[in-house]
């Protein structure tokens, strides 16, 4: 009896335990619970989606409306996409043209959080676009604009989120870091090529900032958006600078069609060396990150220069 009275009791008791126990558990872990510090926030394009998460990390919950190997210049505004930025705080985007249906999508929305253009404050080359002169949006190509990209982005979380402005301030100091030395590792592979030989012939406009960075001439059919037509009379002379200069650094884009210049290509008796991911991370693993992304780039370019005359 007395054995029974015992072990019934010992287990009421650990009914009261286990249950006292849950609920401090409950307690302790609500506050801090997943889904009650994470910001929602929304990136126009998947570079700029990673290079918020670089900053925002386990902080901040990040919708992108243009995927891997999407093209951002054409893209068009779904009512799906009006849902998936209603419930963010913060919109961050490009901006400098590149997303043209933005004033589409914010009538449409009626947006109620925070739009926040992280070129801001950044100085854009400036390039002719069908006898226009226009900004040049492709700013992400080059990693050193990029760390005054992180740090806007650092600054609009941590006025949405001021708990976190610790976190964010030393999350984009890390990306800083990781960015210079991929300047430094891109400067090192680039140095044996000698500036004659730095030419590289792809489908649109898309790399001027990184040949501004490292000393490179990029030549392309289409214009600064895939938008624009590539003219027969363009196309003709791209084919005889490439025979007459004996350029052989010729790449398709992961985010256009690359039948332009596999045409180009093989009216100019060369071969096409390959993919680079202009304005788009990919589902492919070796550009999922904005790190990856460049690095790919840096070592494909750079391969392919050493074959040019
Ligand atoms: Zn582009």
């Amino acid at each position: 009896m007395f054995g029974l009275g015992q072990s019934a009791g010992k287990s009421w008791l650990g009914t009261v335990r286990f249950a006292t126990l849950l609920a401090l558990a409950l307690a302790l872990v609500s506050p801090a619970r997943a889904q009650d510090t994470h910001l929602p926030v929304a990136a126009s394009f998947s570079i700029l989606s990673d290079i918020v998460k670089a900053v925002g990390g386990d902080r901040v919950d990040v919708t992108t409306l243009v995927g891997p190997d999407q093209d951002t210049h054409v893209y068009e505004p779904t009512p799906a996409d009006v849902a998936k930025i209603s419930g963010t705080k913060l919109f961050f985007v490009n901006g400098l043209g590149f997303e043209g249906w933005m004033p589409r999508l914010m009538k449409a929305s009626h947006y109620p959080g925070k739009l926040v253009t992280v070129t801001n404050g950044l100085k854009p080359r400036t390039m002719v676009d069908e006898g226009r002169t226009v900004p040049d949006p492709h700013m992400f190509q080059d990693p050193e604009r990029v760390k005054t990209m992180a740090d806007n982005i650092a600054a609009a979380l941590s006025r949405a989120d001021p708990a976190g402005s610790a976190y964010y301030a030393e999350r984009a100091k890390n990306y800083r870091g990781a960015l210079d030395d991929l300047i430094t590792w891109a400067n090192k592979q680039f140095a044996p090529i000698p500036p004659a030989r730095r030419v590289v012939l792809t489908s649109h406009d898309a790399f001027g900032y990184l040949g501004q960075r490292f000393g490179i001439r990029f030549l392309a059919p289409e214009g600064v958006s895939t938008e624009s037509e590539a003219s027969a009379r363009d196309v003709a002379n791209l084919i005889r600078v490439i025979r007459r200069t004996g350029i052989k650094a010729v790449f398709m884009e992961n985010i256009s069609n690359p039948r332009l210049i596999q045409r180009i290509a093989r009216d100019a008796k060369v071969s096409v060396d390959g993919k680079l991911y202009s304005d788009a991370l990919s589902q492919n693993p070796e550009a999922t990150t904005y790190l990856q992304l460049f690095q790919h780039n840096v070592r494909a370019i750079a391969n392919a220069m050493k074959d040019n005359r």
